[in-house]
C-alpha cells in the first residue's frame, strides 16, 4: 500500500483548489491512503475543507505560530518530520507555492523529485512533460527512497467536495531555521478570480500596445468573471504584471474557457494553456498560429472587437 502524504497550499483562510488537484493525482495510485497536512495557524477552516476533499483519509492540522506565513524554509522540515513517519509519497502542487517548497523537501530526504506530474502509470512510474510539453516523458523512480513529486495542476480535476476525512491536530518535532524570517508580503491584491484556477480567462497580447490599453482585457474579463493573463511580451513590455504570464514560463492553466486576445500563438505561449477545454482567438491576422490552436477564433482588431463584444455581453 502507498501512503501519500499532499502538502495542502493555502492563504491561511482559504484552501487553494490546487490541493484537490493534488488528491485526483494522488488517488490514481493504486491502493494509495491519501493524508493531506495543513501547516500554519489558526487554521481550522481551512483542515475542515481539506477533510471534504473526496479520495482523503485523513487531514493532519499542524498549528505553529512559525508557520504563519507558509515560508518554504519553515514548512520543509515540519514535512520531512511527518514524511518520515510512514509515508510513501510526498505531493505538492506545481503552483509557484509548490515549485518553491517540494525542492526542499527533496534535498532534505534525500530523495528524488519528479516534477509537473501529468499522469500516474503506477506507484513508481509517473508521465511528465519535456520541451514546453511537446514530448512526455516516462519516469521510473526507486522503490527504496520516499517520492516527492509536485502535480501538475492543469492535468487533474478538481476532486469534489464530498469526503468526510477525520482532522487530527498533530505536533511534529523539528527544528526550524533561523535563517529565514518574513518581512513583508508584496502582492497585487484583486477581487478577480485567481488565474491558475479560474473557469474562464481572459489574456492580452503584445498588441494591446500599452499598460493603458491593457484595461480592456481587464474590462471583458470584469464582464465575464474572468481573470486576466497576459502574454510574456506583454508582461516584458510593462503592459501587465508578471505574475499574470501564461506559458512555458510562466503560469500553465486550464480553464474551460480561455480568450486570447491579440496573441500570435507562440508555442511557449501554447504550452500554458495546452490543457483549455475551448480557446477562443481574436487576432487581426488570419494566418495568425493561435488559429490553429483556437476551437472559435475572431479575425479583425481587438480595438473594435473588444467594445462590440462588451456591448453584447451587456446585452445578454
Ligand atoms: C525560453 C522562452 C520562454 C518563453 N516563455 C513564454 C511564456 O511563458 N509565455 C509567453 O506568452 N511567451 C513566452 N515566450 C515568448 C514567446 O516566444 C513569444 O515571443 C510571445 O508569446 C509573443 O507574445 P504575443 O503573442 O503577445 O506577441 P506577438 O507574437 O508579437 O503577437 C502579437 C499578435 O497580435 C496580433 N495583433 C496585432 N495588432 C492587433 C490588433 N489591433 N487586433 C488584433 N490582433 C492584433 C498580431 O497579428 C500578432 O499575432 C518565451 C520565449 C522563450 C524563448
Amino acid at each position: 500500500m502507498s501512503h501519500v502524504l499532499i502538502i495542502a497550499e493555502h492563504d491561511g483562510r482559504q484552501l487553494n483548489l490546487s490541493t484537490a488537484k493534488c488528491v485526483s493525482c494522488a488517488v490514481q495510485i493504486p491502493n494509495a491512503q491519501v493524508t493531506v497536512a495543513v501547516f500554519g495557524q489558526d487554521i481550522e477552516a481551512v483542515a475542515a475543507s481539506a477533510a471534504l476533499i473526496r479520495g482523503v483519509t485523513r487531514v493532519l492540522r499542524i498549528e505553529n505560530p512559525a508557520s504563519v506565513h507558509l515560508l518554504s524554509a519553515v514548512i520543509a522540515p515540519q514535512a520531512v518530520a511527518l514524511a518520515r513517519c510512514a509515508y510513501t509519497h510526498v505531493f505538492g502542487p506545481s503552483t509557484t507555492f509548490g515549485k518553491d517548497l517540494m525542492p526542499r523537501i527533496a534535498a532534505l530526504l534525500d530523495a528524488p523529485q519528479i516534477s509537473d506530474i501529468m499522469a500516474v502509470d503506477s506507484a513508481h512510474q509517473f508521465r511528465r512533460p519535456i520541451y514546453a510539453g511537446n514530448a512526455v516523458l516516462t519516469v521510473d523512480v526507486s522503490n527504496e527512497a520516499i517520492v516527492v513529486g509536485t502535480v501538475r495542476t492543469a492535468s487533474f480535476d478538481t476532486a469534489p467536495a464530498t469526503g468526510s476525512a477525520a482532522v487530527e491536530r498533530v505536533s511534529v518535532d523539528a527544528a526550524l531555521p533561523l535563517h529565514t524570517r518574513f518581512v513583508a508580503l508584496s502582492g497585487a491584491s484583486s477581487d478577480r478570480p485567481d488565474l491558475q484556477t479560474a473557469s474562464r480567462v481572459v489574456s492580452g497580447g503584445r498588441a494591446l500596445a500599452s499598460a493603458e490599453n491593457f484595461k480592456l482585457v481587464y474590462e471583458l474579463a470584469d464582464a465575464l468573471g474572468a481573470a486576466v493573463g497576459a502574454s510574456r511580451a506583454a508582461v516584458d513590455s510593462g503592459y501587465a504584471p508578471n505574475e499574470l504570464q501564461v506559458g512555458q514560463t510562466g503560469k500553465i492553466i486550464a480553464p474551460d474557457l480561455y480568450i486570447a486576445v491579440g496573441i500570435s500563438g507562440a508555442i511557449q505561449h501554447m504550452t500554458g494553456i495546452k490543457d483549455a477545454k475551448t480557446i477562443v482567438a481574436i487576432n487581426k491576422d488570419a494566418d495568425a498560429p493561435i488559429f490553429e490552436s483556437a476551437d472559435l477564433g475572431l479575425v479583425g482588431d481587438l480595438f473594435t472587437l473588444i467594445p462590440e463584444l462588451r456591448a453584447q455581453l451587456a446585452r445578454s
